[in-house]
């Protein structure tokens, strides 16, 4: 494909702006005023049209391809969501806050309050804040709510507990809020080491952060005795509920124990995520939490109206983002958990934990899976027997690629050698999931006859196989580098 600037003809244009009306400004420094022209494609309209079009073909999306990217959950989206949260757009984050019921700041506060009602409902949370703007800011708003409520107490805490499967971002929060992080172990049958879990736990430990199912799928049996002896500390319990597909209506993590949550509205609740956003992390407390959220709040009158508390909650951590958070991304989950209903939102997480235990016990034969039970919302296998032949997870990942799948998640968990982590999500067909059992079961018959076939792969794709280390530690994004 030529690129858009090997087309560009000098003159060419794509719009033609009339002469400016607006007087030169005077005094810019010279330092700042440009001495040449901006070396941009020169170009017409139907040249930028095709250009960005074929760029966006050249992409997997879960509208194109299925996409089993495991922890990630990249389920379709209904396009009516879309129209629902562009019901929203004309709205400017400044419209004027009247008080009495009668202006239009009205539907978008409500919108953003009981899209926390419904949020707590869900989590079995006394209340929620909308505000953080992506999980991992939602797990540090967390933090420092708990920090706040030890500050309160008098508590002399230092650390925070994670389980070696834990996602990244959790000991990352945890340390940028000012803990030291104690990492425990996964034991043999998926779930943390209970024995080394009551070692670890004292009266210094602040929190234990944990997703539940953790990251291999698994939902451990021990929940509730963990948070008991966490609060038999007074630790406070953590849950990253980054993903809720496998528990929706079935478990509230605020009945087993836990007292703080983040939610990712963009993987779960009706928002498509990647490409770095836009997210958004809303958190859900129990209530000896409750004075210590951001403020400002927005509460609910008796007559039914809506206004923002604009006093300062002497315990609030204060604002951690501007206005009420990400308000596109609430619009989708509101429409999405209304579309739904609770009978929907119960059936997501059946058909969710049904899809994947289908795809592992359909690929279990071919591929090692290191904690063969039953699992939730995605299974994780291992390419262990595979790279005895030379054939490595990234090697599957590629091959698919050429097949036309997104490769499921591989490398991570980190606990799992070679893993490939698959989540087909409850929006997938049995056709789909068939087809794809048939192209895995291919790439492991590919890996016993004829290994060395994987590495020219993926064949199909505009640039072949990268170096990975290199181009994440040189990135080099300007066309004019390369
Ligand atoms: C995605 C994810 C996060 C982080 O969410 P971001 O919005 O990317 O910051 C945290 N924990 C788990 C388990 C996740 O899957």
């Amino acid at each position: 494909m030529e690129l858009i600037y090997e087309q560009s003809r000098s003159g060419r244009r794509g719009v033609r702006l009339p002469a400016s009306d607006v007087p030169a400004a005077a005094g810019l420094p010279a330092a700042l005023a440009r001495s040449e022209a901006a070396l941009l494609p020169e170009v017409s309209e139907l040249d930028v049209v095709r250009h960005f079009t074929n760029l966006s073909r050249q992409n997997f999306s879960v509208d194109t391809h299925f996409y089993p990217l495991g922890s990630c959950t990249m389920k379709y989206n209904a396009k009516a969501i879309e129209e629902a949260a562009k019901l929203f757009a004309p709205f400017h984050p400044m419209v004027p806050l009247l008080p009495g019921g009668s202006s239009f700041s009205q539907g978008c506060l409500g919108l953003a309050h009981e899209l926390g009602s419904a949020l707590a409902e869900i989590t079995g949370m006394d209340e929620v804040t909308t505000q953080p703007l992506a999980g991992a800011h939602g797990e540090m708003t967390g933090i420092m709510l708990i920090a706040a409520y030890h500050k309160a107490k008098g508590n002399k805490k230092r650390y925070v507990v994670v389980p070696d499967s834990s996602h990244g971002t959790n000991p990352a929060s945890a340390a940028m809020v000012g803990y030291e992080i104690i990492t425990v172990p996964t034991a043999p049958y998926g779930d943390m080491d209970l024995d080394r879990y009551r070692e670890v736990m004292t009266d210094e430990v602040a929190a234990v952060m944990m997703t539940c199912p953790n990251t291999l799928g698994l939902f451990n049996p021990h929940i509730k005795e963990i948070c008991d002896i966490a609060h038999d500390h007074d630790a406070l319990m953590y849950y990253d509920g980054a993903n809720l597909n496998a528990i929706l209506g079935k478990v509230r993590p605020g009945d087993v124990g836990f007292d703080v949550i983040h939610v990712n509205l963009h993987k779960t609740f009706g928002t498509p995520h990647g490409g770095g956003g836009p997210g958004s992390g809303p958190v859900g407390v129990k209530k000896q939490l409750v004075p210590f959220l951001p403020d400002p709040r927005i509460v609910k009158h008796d007559d039914g109206s809506y206004a923002v508390d604009t006093a300062h909650h002497r315990a609030s951590i204060g604002r951690t983002a501007g206005f009420f958070g990400n308000f596109g991304v609430m619009a989708r989950a509101f429409a999405y958990i209304t579309m739904l209903g609770r009978q929907g939102l119960i059936e997501v997480s059946e058909q969710a934990v049904l899809n994947a235990n289908y795809v592992m016990s359909r690929l279990k034969d071919v591929y090692d899976l290191p904690y063969d039970q039953t699992c939730m919302h995605e299974c994780v296998f291992s390419a262990g027997r595979q790279v005895k032949n030379g054939v490595h997870a990234i090697d599957i990942a590629k091959f698919l690629i050429d097949r036309g799948y997104h490769p499921p998640t591989v490398y991570f968990p980190l606990i799992v050698k070679e893993a490939i982590m698959i989540e087909p999500t409850e929006t997938e067909s049995k056709e789909t999931l068939d087809a794809f059992i048939t192209v895995m079961r291919e790439a492991a018959e590919l890996a016993e006859k004829e290994p060395a076939a994987f590495a020219e792969m993926p064949k199909t794709m505009p640039v072949t196989r990268l170096d990975e280390t290199r181009a994440a530690r040189e990135q080099n994004v300007s066309y004019f580098g390369c």
